[in-house]
């Protein structure tokens, strides 16, 4: 890591840290529960400080705070913080080392393809087509489903999902089957509206 990212993190980790420390103090209006967020984010970015002092590798979670707190001098166009120059360099820096979700990496070049009006439509198709292939392997879709397996668009817990078995064949004779991995995961009530009465009283029952 060279040294002028380095002061750059340094620099925005402990701005942030010192305007959520004076939030802390008592004469402040913030909430106890948004207190306890800045005293838990101060001991995170502590803690990246200190990785920093012993040259230690900053982890993908790092990054992300790193970037959380970059932002705000990011977007200081009007550079009032005096450290925009160096935000964008450190924000490019991030760029290259936080890992992309299939969707960052599709709308990423989307949008670098929209600034030239001469994108053929067949450019467009691939990049979907190579887009639904990513998340096609993807073994459960996270963020489709909750911590509590309801849809995170609809709150239904009804899902259809395909299990994938390995089975060994001999001849045409199955002789042993491996269970597989649950793929494809859908919620019933997004993508299969038709069938979801069927199954609605799964969701009724849920809510006594
Ligand atoms: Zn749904």
């Amino acid at each position: 890591m060279d040294n002028e990212i380095k002061e750059t993190i340094r620099f925005v980790l402990e701005d942030d840290n010192e305007g959520m420390q004076a939030a802390l103090d008592p004469d402040s209006d913030l909430d106890e529960e948004n207190k306890q967020m800045n005293r838990e984010l101060i001991q995170r970015h502590k803690q990246i400080l200190a990785k920093l002092d012993r040259g230690e590798a900053l982890s993908q979670e790092d990054l992300v705070l790193v970037r959380e707190a970059n932002e705000i001098h990011v977007n200081d166009g009007l550079d009032l913080g005096g450290h925009h120059k160096e935000a964008l360099v450190l924000d490019e820096w991030l760029d290259n080392l936080i890992e992309l979700s299939v969707d960052t990496a599709m709308r990423i070049l989307e949008e670098h393809l929209d600034k030239d009006s001469k994108t053929p439509a067949r450019v467009y198709r691939a990049l979907h087509t190579l887009g639904e292939e990513a998340t096609r392997n993807g073994v459960v879709e996270v963020r489709a489903f909750d911590e509590e397996g309801r849809c995170v668009k609809c709150g239904s817990s009804v899902a259809f999902a395909d299990v994938t078995d390995t089975v060994v064949f001999v001849g045409d004779e199955i002789v042993k089957r491996y269970d597989g991995d649950i793929t494809n995961r859908n919620c019933v009530r997004c993508m299969y509206p038709k069938r979801y009465p069927e199954y609605e009283d799964y969701d009724e029952g849920e809510k006594k």
